[in-house]
């Protein structure tokens, strides 16, 4: 198998790295071939702007959609975007590390997703009808591959359970999970979640590291977050809400779109 891991940390000796050199030495070590995209050692520009789309007329407003679609119908988007592009395509697992920063992904990596993800790759594919409103969540271009996160945070598991303050860690990933993993196609393992990290000692890093070699050993037979495909029938199209009474009683919120109710 091909993996790709998008990593976004600044430091190279800091725990994300470690946990990083864990994931590739047991992916390796079972044969897998991995890439890695070291953001910040890449010095990947983060921010869309009108440098990504040379082709543009000067005096044109830009419109990052309409722009980012024509650049990748003229295969005419930078060359840094391309070459991810083609990462995706070759990798059929692909994982995102990041430390958990503001309940969400570091800037660099929203970076990278909003570049790389141009329209027509992983957005603004296949078909609108009556049936069917694009190829998107669970079908599009990364459809038939594997993703997952691999995510440290501070805060302790308990105040990412149901009840902790922070909210629960299935709600805040899931943005990620399903608005960025499964949209253009993935298939999404459930999350690697290192907590209260910021103090680990060594006996405390083993665990973790022990932890994340039993999911890189079991990723061809761990089950995916069980999305409902949009496509599938189970949303009414074009409103795309979900059909009433396919959800257990008393699921709400994000829990609705797991088909066994969350
Ligand atoms: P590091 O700082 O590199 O290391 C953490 C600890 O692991 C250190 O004590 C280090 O000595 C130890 N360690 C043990 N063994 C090893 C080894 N082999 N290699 C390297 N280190 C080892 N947390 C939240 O929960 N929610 C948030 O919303 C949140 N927002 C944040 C926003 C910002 C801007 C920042 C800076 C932090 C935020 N945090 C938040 C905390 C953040 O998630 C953690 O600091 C981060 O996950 C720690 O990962 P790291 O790789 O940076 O750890």
């Amino acid at each position: 198998m091909n993996v790709l891991i998008v990593f976004a940390h600044p430091d190279p000796r800091s725990l994300n790295a470690s946990l990083r050199d864990v994931a590739i030495e047991t992916l390796e070590a079972q044969g897998h071939s991995v890439e890695v995209s070291d953001l910040y050692a890449m010095g990947w520009k983060a921010a869309a702007d009108r440098a990504d789309f040379p082709g543009l007329a000067a005096e044109a407003r830009l419109q990052v959609a309409s722009a980012s679609g024509d650049a990748y119908a003229a295969d005419a988007l930078t060359d840094d975007v391309k070459a991810e592009q083609a990462k995706l395509r070759r990798a059929d697992l692909l994982i995102l590390q990041f430390p958990l920063w503001w309940y969400s992904m570091p800037a660099i990596l929203k970076g990278w997703v909003d570049r790389v993800y141009a329209y027509g790759f992983a957005y603004g594919v296949g078909e609108h009808s009556d049936r069917r409103w694009g190829d998107r969540y669970g079908e599009g271009t990364l459809a038939g591959k594997r993703a997952m996160l691999i995510v440290t945070a501070g805060g302790w598991e308990q105040h990412y359970s149901p009840r902790g303050i922070n909210g629960p860690i299935d709600y805040l990933l899931f943005p990620i999970n399903h608005g960025i993993l499964h949209y253009p196609g993935y298939d999404v393992l459930p999350p690697f979640v290192a907590y209260r990290v910021d103090r680990l000692d060594a006996a405390g890093f083993e665990r973790e590291a022990q932890r994340l070699r039993a999911r890189m050993r079991t990723l061809e037979s761990t089950a995916p977050l069980p999305f409902r495909r949009q496509n599938g029938g189970d949303y009414l199209i074009p409103g795309l809400e979900l059909r009433p009474g396919l959800e257990q009683a008393g699921t709400t919120g994000f829990a609705l779109h797991l088909a066994q109710g969350g």
